[in-house]
């Protein structure tokens, strides 16, 4: 199942994507980068766009002169962990000097000591690892960027252009805009394999049983409601066709 409405952050959050990935496929262009983010076929209000195009064009001068070889962009595969498949879906892979980074993009409401902290932990990032080393790269870490979403309106006395800077200028803000690089011990790597057995055994042990419990520590991951919410709080079910759909395959 999946819902209807992919919601406005998970909207911004695609579009900041494609603007970073083309940022990234036009040698650094910042022009091309916020184009991309006006043309890229994604169901968001008008503003909505224009502010995630601010955010690409703030991250792009914010990173202005970068030198990074790039590798890989928008790289999705498979990961066999103890003979389960994840879909890994890797933003890009860099050199940096004489080192290879598995690249990642967020968006977030915030970012906090928590956000970080949580990352550390994150199998996520383990999984990227694991699927740079199956394309024969051998990276150093993830290079973890994250940008806040502006809290800012589009005001009718200005044009969409003097919208985009000023969203551009409002991340480049201190604490708007922060990389974190990741680099795993084979101590935490086997960390995750473990973790990952029993995520199986416990998923194959819920399909078999048809009950699956809730997991309420991930219900407002990365500061947004899970969409499911309205399902796990008993306010409507997943039979409800105005909110939910059977993804298509
Ligand atoms: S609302 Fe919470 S418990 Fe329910 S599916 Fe989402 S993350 Fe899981």
């Amino acid at each position: 199942m999946e819902s209807k409405f992919k919601g406005r952050a998970l909207g911004i959050g695609t579009v900041f994507h494609a603007g970073c990935a083309s940022w990234y496929m036009t040698d650094f262009n910042e022009t091309a980068a916020v184009a991309e983010c006006m043309a890229i076929d994604e169901e968001l209000e008008r503003a909505d766009r224009l502010l995630a195009a601010g955010m690409v064009k703030g991250y792009a001068q914010n990173y202005a002169g970068c030198t990074w070889e790039i590798l890989e962009i928008e790289k999705d595969m498979y990961v066999t962990v103890n003979g389960t498949d994840f879909i890994v879906k890797m933003d890009g892979i860099v050199r940096i000097g004489m080192d290879v980074w598995v690249l990642e993009h967020k968006t977030a409401s915030r970012i906090d000591r928590n956000y970080w902290a949580q990352r550390e932990m994150d199998l996520q990032i383990d999984l990227y690892l694991i699927a740079a080393k199956m394309l024969g790269y051998n990276p150093k870490g993830v290079l973890y960027d994250v940008v806040v979403k502006p809290k800012l309106k589009f005001l009718d006395r200005e044009t969409e252009e003097q919208y985009i800077n000023r969203c551009a200028a409002w991340v480049q803000q201190p604490g708007k805009m922060e990389q974190v690089q990741y680099i795993r011990t084979p101590e935490q790597l086997e960390y995750t394999t473990r973790d990952t057995t029993e995520m199986v055994a416990c998923t194959q042990r819920a399909i078999k049983s048809d009950q699956f419990p809730r997991n309420m520590n991930a219900c407002f991951d990365f500061y947004r409601d899970c969409e499911f919410l309205p399902v796990c709080q008993g306010r409507t079910t997943l039979e409800d066709d105005m909110l939910y759909q059977v993804r298509k395959r």
